[in-house]
């Protein structure tokens, strides 16, 4: 028997997880897409034989992607533990060969790359990161001797991080605000508050070496100069997991999500935007979502509505503001976006001398903090940048034509607050990137060899993805956005209204977008599927006013 019907808004990883365990509990899920193919923002983008993943390239956590294809019809996974002891131990190092495991398989490859990132400096000079702590030494030490100490103390602070803040807390939906309070003396003991570049230069140094430690947040739209150091722990899920990647791009993985979400039942609709959640007054007084209205005018009944869409945009855009109590316009304009991006897709021909690169390149410039104050706080464009290269032909050359490589590299830019006119200066932006390839020598002759080149601005964030400024990952991660700060997967506005991805709690990146899905499909499980739930008056955690909790009677 159908627990109701579920509408998902936004088929971006956060969506598609969220309505692969909505469907496992039981709710007859359909997931509205307003472009014409799945994924958000890890969209795949075909052209002259190339395929480009346009957005995710490093994934993490492999047993996330594992339970989620392991979801069956009446298990949602929901009960396991979260990182059951068979993923744990002590430095459990990548393996050789696949990755994924038996569920995965049936949907898509994936294998560990080694190693996760090499990471140039500007005077040419790189480090190769692959979580072996010996290996690391050695760089260290090539570096920096007198920082392999600073190494060790750092390693096991960025654990403790890592065991308390990931381990125990990362599926904690902070709803309330004693629960966030429960955390802070740990966080304080853990010096987690603390900005990830003065926690890092704590233990380091050597500039360089302060980068390697700290780059990883930019990742997840997080600038190191302030977001806490409790993201040191994407260090250590690196190096406890490994970066992996999966054959044919991580469109592979969308795909695979879709074709798991339909063989549970589920049904996604493309070309599908939807203009407003339909709320009315519950018997409780409170405002609750009966569904959802398409921009043709279409009319959708739901018995809960998730959206995976831009925090911002779900406000702003699709919840009338008369019902909403904790998120008027003027909250949601406050948030602080993240940074947004230029990607550029490119393709070029392969010579007889091979790439001196790794499949994973982060080409830093010369500036560092100054750079990021340019991106994250000034909004300008500065006269230098700094890159991450992703060549995904080193490892799997299916994604090009016979004899030619594909690649993206992905520049850190201000948002759209920043009033720059990409469509005037995108052109000229995009040719002194793959010039200096070329001139650096990172790809020798680049512009000669260009056969494909095409690119996406902070106007693809705002127009085609919807997303406030055209932020690349949703509000900015910073002490002040974080945790109960961040918006709550379970609306406080809206009764039977959750929100899913990058935009709710923990975060961006597919992992944390994943954690997402599991975190809102618990909080739904408990309001309509708990036996307690029926029927009852109780006091809402996230809500200041009692009220009913939705009832089963599906
Ligand atoms: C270029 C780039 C590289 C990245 N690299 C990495 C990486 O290597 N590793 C990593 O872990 N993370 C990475 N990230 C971050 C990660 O990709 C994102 O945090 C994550 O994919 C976001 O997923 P999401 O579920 O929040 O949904 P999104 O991908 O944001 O998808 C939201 C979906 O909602 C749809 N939508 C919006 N409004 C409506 C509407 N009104 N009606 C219908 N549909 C609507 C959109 O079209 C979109 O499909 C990267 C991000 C970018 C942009």
């Amino acid at each position: 028997m159908s627990a109701g019907n579920a509408v998902v808004i936004g088929s971006g990883i956060g969506g598609l997880s969220a309505a692969i365990r909505l469907q496992g509990l039981g709710f007859r899920t359909q997931v509205l897409e307003r472009s014409p193919v799945p994924g958000g923002r890890a969209m795949v983008r075909k052209v002259d034989g190339f395929t480009f993943d346009m957005g995710p390239t490093v994934l993490t956590v492999p047993h996330f992607i594992e339970e989620l294809f392991a979801v069956q019809p009446g298990d949602a996974g929901l009960d396991r533990p979260d990182f059951p002891p068979e993923v744990l131990g002590d430095d459990v190092r990548v393996r050789e060969g696949v990755s994924g495991g038996p569920a995965t398989s049936e949907y898509v490859t994936i294998r560990p790359i080694l190693p996760f990132y090499r990471i140039y400096f500007d005077d040419g000079t790189y480090f190769d990161y692959d979580g072996d702590p010996e290996h690391t030494r050695e760089q260290i030490r090539a570096i920096e001797p007198a920082d392999l100490d600073g190494y060790e103390r750092f390693h096991a602070a960025a654990k403790a991080i890592f065991e308390r803040g990931f381990l125990e807390l990362g599926y904690t939906h902070f709803g309330d605000v004693p629960s966030m309070i429960k955390v802070v003396p740990d966080l304080l003991r853990l010096d987690a508050v603390r900005n990830l570049f003065r926690f890092t230069s704590r233990y380091f140094r050597s500039d360089k070496l302060r980068q390697v430690f700290s780059f990883e947040t930019l990742l997840v739209g997080g600038n190191p100069l302030r977001v806490p150091a409790i993201y040191a722990m994407i260090h250590f899920v690196e190096k406890t997991w490994g970066i992996h990647y999966a054959m044919g791009g991580t469109g592979a993985l969308v795909d695979g999500m879709v074709r798991k979400l339909q063989d549970l039942g589920g049904s996604i609709t493309y070309g599908a935007t939807v203009q407003s959640i339909r709320c009315e007054r519950g018997p409780s007084g409170r405002p609750r979502a009966t569904g959802v209205v398409l921009e043709d005018g279409t009319t959708l009944d739901a018995d809960l509505v998730v959206s995976n869409a831009d925090y911002a945009h779900t406000h702003m855009h699709l919840v009338d503001r008369k019902w909403r109590r904790w998120n008027p316009d003027w909250r949601v304009k406050a948030m602080r976006q993240s940074m947004s991006l230029v990607v550029i897709y490119f393709g070029f021909r392969k010579t007889d001398t091979p790439l001196d690169l790794q499949h994973h390149n982060i080409i830093l410039g010369p500036r560092y903090e100054a750079l990021l104050t340019e991106i994250f706080d000034r909004k300008v464009l500065g006269k230098d940048f700094s890159q991450y290269l992703h060549i995904p032909t080193l490892t799997d050359p299916s994604l090009a034509p016979e004899g030619h490589h594909a690649a993206y590299t992905l520049v850190p830019v201000p948002h759209n607050g920043s009033g720059l006119d990409w469509s005037a200066i995108g052109d000229a932006f995009v040719d002194k990137i793959l010039h200096f390839l070329d001139e650096r020598g990172y790809i020798p002759g680049l512009m000669d060899r260009l056969v494909h080149k095409s690119f996406i601005t902070p106007d693809h964030f705002e127009q085609t993805l919807l997303s406030h400024l055209g932020n690349a990952f949703g509000p900015e991660p910073s002490l002040t956005q974080s945790a109960w700060f961040r918006p709550h997967n379970r609306s406080q506005d809206v009764d039977r209204l959750y929100l899913v991805g990058a935009g709710a709690q923990p975060g961006a990146g597919t992992p944390s977008v994943m954690m997402s899905a599991k975190m809102t499909a618990r909080l739904v499980a408990e309001d309509f599927l708990s036996s307690e739930t029926t029927s009852q008056v109780e006091t809402s955690k996230d809500s200041p006013q009692p009220h009913t909790r939705a009832t089963l009677g599906f």
